[in-house]
């Protein structure tokens, strides 16, 4: 069986938790593709270069988490040829036996604008940055100011900006409980299956 839930959205809105938990429920695979960015971002060099070239293992490193291997991601990834050398792999992927979830911000879109289901998980940048905050620490001001420029990035870029597909339903996690979130996906999953 092939089936694929591509999920979008911008920074923590919770596109990897409820990704995970539909991947759990439903045994499917699951690609943070945002990890491919953070990759290549993280090698510094040439970033085309380094998309071309990934592997396993600098997908496993584990610096890839920080804000700033989130903004190196957002940087590297407004250039048209790194997002080409990774279209191949992410539609491998979406498309193998037993199912996936993918997340990330142009899955609906650009790599997958067949997937059965799509959805567009979204929250306030205060929330957002709020969230990161506890994972992360720092200075909170800091973080919402980083929050808001790498959604400005995101969305202004002229290859693949981050908007929702015509036909995804968006969840708005500002004020809806993460378990309200992932009961609504499992829903519409389950209403495709
Ligand atoms: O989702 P995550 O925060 O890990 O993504 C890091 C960055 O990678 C994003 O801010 C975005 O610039 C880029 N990205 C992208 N397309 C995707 C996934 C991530 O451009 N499908």
């Amino acid at each position: 069986m092939q089936f694929t839930v591509a999920i979008d959205g911008p920074a923590a809105a919770g596109k990897g938790t409820i990704g995970r938990a539909l991947a759990a429920r439903f045994g499917f695979a699951h690609l943070d593709t945002g990890l491919l960015y953070r990759a290549v971002g993280a090698l510094g060099g040439d970033p085309v270069a380094a998309a071309r070239g990934l592997t396993a293992a600098d997908l496993a490193r584990d610096d890839l988490r920080s804000m700033a291997a989130g903004q190196a991601a957002s940087v590297v990834a407004v250039i048209p040829e790194v997002r080409a050398a990774l279209v191949d792999f992410q539609r491998r992927f979406a498309r193998a036996e037993g199912g996936a979830v993918l997340d990330g911000r142009d899955i609906g879109t650009v790599i997958c604008p067949q997937a059965e289901v799509k959805l567009y998980v979204t929250a306030s940048a205060e929330v957002r940055a709020h969230r990161r905050w506890l994972e992360l620490g720092g200075d909170a001001t800091r973080v919402l100011a980083e929050v808001i420029e790498r959604d400005a990035r995101d969305m202004g870029r002229a290859e693949a900006p981050l908007r929702a597909a015509s036909d995804a339903v968006v969840i708005d996690t500002s004020a809806l409980p993460i378990e309200a979130a992932i009961a609504a996906a499992v829903a519409l999953v389950q209403a495709k299956l």
